[in-house]
């Protein structure tokens, strides 16, 4: 039994009509593919306090969807909680590319002082051979890698015990049983290499799943997917597991209130995941870029009028999102 009886309703006490009115589809371009798309679509709601953002991806239902809105809510008619630090670490990002390939990728970022390998997309020895091209290049850099659940157990275990100098290994395998299998396997051989759960991190319950099976050191955690960053900050404390913030391919508006999440936890040992404004080509939005590897919590940026009527996706489209968050709507407030 996992028992949620600690963690935070979801906000709810916002009226359709209100948000309806404030709010605007856009698509936002992206410099390279992902998840099968080169236009992120999100919808950008102006609060009395602040822009928001209400961005599940496109198949997720109106059950998922409302858990996001709960964080839209929170951003633009109750903003967050005060910051414990006033800079939060980003890491870099090196995709599953060739390892000879490693050092064009990483000039691209300016100074880093964490880097997240993506494996598991090509054979085991080559993705060995990236991660070490990375540790040459920065010897001093925390390096992660993160499997995305593709790996087997036994190419997990392999690739882990070859690179014992990584600070952790994010959901190198699907699930939490198998991951639970996979951190006891290491520890066995005397791995020091920590787990985090980050794609067995989806909902509330999951953090405290987790951590019951003791199936990771650290969970990876995301503020639209929890219902905001007071909710995820109550979950991350009941689960009583480190935390790493990730973005959900937020726009720069939904970074903040990440950021903000960041900057709340009552220890932050690694360098989160929100250096994802360099995906996009162009936002409406001053881009949340680092600056010397740190982003700085703060109001969410607001959008250039301009920029948005650039960017603002088709009536049909537009129809489509007003309808999605009626129904994430409905969902949430029969919750409540
Ligand atoms: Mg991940």
């Amino acid at each position: 039994m996992v028992d949620n009886a600690h963690i935070l309703p979801l906000n709810a006490d916002v009226a359709l009509e209100e948000l309806a009115a404030n709010a605007v589809a856009v698509g936002l371009p992206m410099n390279t593919p992902f998840r099968d798309t080169t236009l992120r679509e999100v919808m950008l709601i102006k609060g009395p306090i602040g822009w928001a953002e209400f961005s599940p991806f496109p198949e997720y239902g109106a059950e998922e969807s409302a858990r996001w809105l709960s964080a839209t809510i929170e951003a633009g008619w109750h903003g967050w909680p005060e910051p414990v630090r006033q800079s939060v670490p980003v890491n870099a990002t090196v995709p599953a590319v060739a390892p000879e390939d490693v050092e064009t990728v990483l000039a691209r970022f300016g100074p880093v002082t964490a880097v997240k390998v993506k494996v598991a997309e090509d054979d085991v020895a080559t993705d060995i051979a990236r991660v070490q091209r990375v540790r040459e290049l920065l010897p001093d850099a925390d390096i992660r890698i993160d499997g995305n659940t593709k790996y087997s157990h036994d190419e997990a275990f392999e690739v882990i015990t070859a690179l014992p100098f990584l600070a952790y290994a994010e959901q190198p395998v699907p699930g939490i049983e198998p991951l639970a299998k996979l951190r006891a396997a290491l520890r066995d051989a005397g791995s020091s290499v920590l787990i985090a759960a980050d794609e067995a991190v989806r909902k509330e319950t999951d953090p405290l799943a987790v951590a019951q099976a003791q199936a990771a050191d650290l969970i990876v955690v995301k503020v639209q997917p929890l219902g905001g960053v007071r909710r995820a900050l109550s979950i991350v404390q009941h689960a009583g597991l480190d935390a790493v913030v990730s973005s959900a391919l937020d726009s720069s508006v939904g970074i903040a209130a990440g950021v903000a999440l960041a900057a709340a936890l009552p220890s932050l040992d690694h360098a989160c995941g929100l250096a994802t404004a360099a995906l996009f080509r162009t936002e409406p939005a001053q881009p949340a870029l680092p600056v010397n590897g740190v982003l700085t919590p703060g109001p969410a940026p607001v959008p250039d009028a301009q920029l948005i009527e650039q960017l603002k996706l088709p009536d049909e489209r537009q129809r489509w999102w007003q309808t999605r968050l009626a129904k994430a709507h409905s969902v949430l407030t029969q919750n409540a």
